[in-house]
């Protein structure tokens, strides 16, 4: 048996499954906004799980963040009061074994490559579109972290070959850089994108009611969106050759992605004939914790 945290700013949901990926238990609970709260969350989670099933092999946890290459300490966590802290070391020394911890787009992807979209493939991109954007790179069922902790980090890269119109309509990205794939395929960059360009203020659930409702302004912006990701994409088709792409995230449930992408990814990937799947999870929210629980 293993347990997975999924450790999100306002819930903290637990599961408990065979090595099989049989759910045996889930619970959740509030997340305390400070960190000897979230310990405790965490602590009260697997005591409730080991109590009645018996002590696990392992505990893995995901978080949006990373854990610091140099310091072992969480950065970049959304739950700020995380920042700076020793969360693994502590867990660690409260349970005297071994903890996993993983940023939740790594999680995401490991999910996915065990028993979800990506499952019978070698090299696994999990790609989050959702309110942000993050991806991770999973290798014979084993997360790639990278030498920095930032593998399959590809929310922060440059849109490849922008336009001038592109490079007008969007907003700057709130990590300093300027054209991040997140400020155009999240699903707030979507939205932003859309109205800096037509002036409108929409969300994306609007410009996706607009889009089946026929809205020639919707529908070029599902279109500019499907190309951005392909262009977005080719780069990890260039560097990485994944035999699958699975998305995830509020905007992975679009259909006209998956109808137009292998199209627009093939104009862009350095390949006469591209093998590479595009295709949606099939955990949708529970990605997070089963990928924490494939974690060792
Ligand atoms: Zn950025």
């Amino acid at each position: 048996m293993k347990i997975g945290i999924d450790l999100g700013g306002t819930k903290t949901e637990g599961i408990l499954i065979e090595s099989s990926g049989k759910e045996l238990k889930r619970e959740r609970i509030k997340t305390e906004k400070n960190y000897d709260g979230t310990i405790n969350g965490i602590l009260s989670i697997i005591k409730n799980f080991e109590n009645s099933f018996g002590v696990v092999e392992s505990i893995g946890i995901g978080m949006p963040g990373a854990i610091s290459a140099d310091t072992a300490l969480i950065k970049n966590a959304n739950s700020i009061w995380l920042n700076g802290k020793p969360l693994k070391k502590d867990l660690e020394k409260i349970l005297n074994r071994k903890i996993n911890l993983e940023n939740d787009a790594n999680c995401f992807a490991l999910s996915e490559a065990v028993d979800g979209g990506g499952k019978g493939f070698k090299v696994v991109f999990g790609v989050i579109i959702g309110t942000g954007t993050g991806g991770g790179i999973v290798i014979d069922h084993k997360v790639l972290q990278g030498r920095n902790n930032i593998g399959g980090e590809w929310g922060h890269v440059t849109l490849p070959n922008r336009s001038d119109d592109e490079k007008k309509y969007v907003k700057h990205c709130y990590c300093g850089k300027n054209g991040c794939m997140e400020t155009y395929i999240s699903g707030p960059g979507f939205a932003s994108t859309f109205n800096l360009r037509f002036n409108k203020d929409y969300d994306s659930h609007k410009i996706l009611e607009g889009f089946k409702e026929n809205d020639p302004d919707c529908i070029f912006a599902l279109e500019q969106y499907t190309d951005h990701l392909a262009r977005g994409l080719s780069l990890v088709c260039n560097i990485l050759d994944p035999d699958v792409i699975v998305l995830g995230g509020g905007m992975s449930n679009i259909d006209f992605i998956y109808e137009n992408i292998d199209d627009a990814l093939k104009k862009y990937v350095f390949t006469d004939t591209l093998h590479t799947k595009v295709v949606k999870n099939v955990h949708g929210d529970s990605s997070g914790v089963r990928g924490a629980a494939w974690l060792s």
